[in-house]
């Protein structure tokens, strides 16, 4: 919504900062978009093409999983324009430049998002005094090594399981994109007795419906070799793991995998979205009208923001294990309850519950909302 001078909505966002260094070639933009529940944490995104509308729309949606998550945090996001491959060197100093002209800004935590590492958040920290998703040594939790998205997950399974009546125990799991969200559901899941009958990567995917060793795949992937690379499993195309019958199905690779035109192959009886958006809206309805459980992603994948919050405060990784442990099962059954009282789809629950949240912290501030 615009009205000629702001953007946005009653929400946010609060701020947007553009920052242009003609001199340095920096170009960067900041959107802060609600801080009602705290600082704001959201990634440094560096890509050719972003966008400020990009920004925007990555804030507010830094807002809702924030809230979502029951954290002491707002959302915000920022974005700098630049090929991330670029010499470090370049990258550093681009990286400091941007956030030195923020150090001014105290209602936005940097962290690290797609083109930027625990490396450039370093250099933030070294700029500004803070930021999460750092390297140990600086008292980060590596949070994609110890695989606290997966472990996030992996207890919205348990709860949504429950729900459905299902038994982790022996279940089927297929996994679309063994990275380190998806390994690490697999692996946690499998310590449940669940069997991983599919996994897939960016160059193809391996089947076996008596189960895959998850250990010996991750390891594969560790060292950085394709799935196809596997001595186990019927080796078939990348796609294929959408025609896999299981329980379990777990998209963890990029978004829009699953549209109106392949969502009809799908045959399972509950969905964790592991990436983000990895579904289309049409394929969420598809999916909830046929029965089968879709956990939306801000709620099932923010073991992670919940680790780099947990992180900021100065705690421990398994204080920060337990912290997800706690919150996704809270939030997973408030989820599941609003959805079986008012018979709306998951996400909208979701959001419900998020913009709700947002609204109580909102009506605690100086200005309140209307
Ligand atoms: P990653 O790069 O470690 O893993 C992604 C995997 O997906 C890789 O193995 C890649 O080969 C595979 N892949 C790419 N395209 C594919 C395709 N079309 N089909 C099948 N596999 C494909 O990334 P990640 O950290 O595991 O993140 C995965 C997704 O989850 C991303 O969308 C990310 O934004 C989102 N996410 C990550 C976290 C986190 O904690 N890392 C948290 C929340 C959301």
């Amino acid at each position: 919504m615009t009205n000629g001078f702001r953007v946005g909505d009653d929400l946010g966002p609060a701020k947007i900062i553009h920052v242009h260094e003609p001199g340095l070639g920096l170009e960067a933009v900041l959107v802060i978009d609600n801080v009602a529940c705290g600082p704001s944490i959201g990634g440094l995104r560096m890509a050719a093409d972003v966008s400020t509308e990009e920004c925007l729309r990555l804030a507010r949606a830094m807002t809702l999983k924030n809230s979502a998550a029951g954290l002491a945090h707002g959302g915000g996001k920022s974005v700098l324009r630049g090929d991330p491959r670029m010499p470090r060197a370049r990258k550093e100093q681009l990286i400091r430049a941007f956030a030195h002209a923020l150090r001014n800004e105290r209602d936005y935590i940097f962290g690290p998002d797609m083109g930027t590492d625990e490396a450039c958040m370093a250099w933030v920290k070294d700029e500004i005094g803070h930021a999460v998703g750092l390297p140990a040594v600086l008292g980060g939790i590596p949070l994609d090594e110890i695989g606290a998205t997966g472990w996030g997950l992996f207890h919205a399974a348990e709860v949504a399981a429950r729900h459905l009546g299902l038994e982790l125990y022996d279940a089927r799991v297929v996994v679309q994109g063994f990275g380190a969200v998806g390994r690490h559901a697999a692996r946690f899941l499998a310590t449940r007795g669940a069997i991983l009958v599919a996994a897939s990567d960016s160059q193809g995917a391996i089947v076996d419906e008596r189960g895959l060793d998850v250990a010996a795949l991750a390891k594969l992937k560790n060292d950085g070799r394709p799935l196809s690379d596997s001595a186990e499993g019927r080796k078939v195309d990348r796609d294929a793991v959408i025609d896999v019958d299981c329980d379990i199905f777990i998209p963890a690779a990029r978004p829009d995998i699953i549209r109106d035109d392949n969502v009809g192959r799908l045959r399972t009886k509950l969905v964790l979205e592991g990436a983000n958006i990895p579904f289309t809206p049409g394929a969420e309805k598809f999916l909830h009208e046929r029965g089968v459980l879709v956990l939306p992603d801000f709620i099932a994948n923010a073991g992670g923001v919940i680790c780099a919050a947990m992180e900021y405060s100065g705690l421990t990784q398994m204080a920060a294990f337990q912290a997800i442990e706690e919150k996704i099962r809270a939030n997973v059954e408030a989820v599941l309850e609003a959805v079986k009282l008012r018979n709306v789809l998951p996400r909208d629950a979701a959001i419900a519950l998020a913009t709700e949240r947002v609204r109580s912290a909102m009506a605690t501030r100086r200005f309140g909302i209307i």
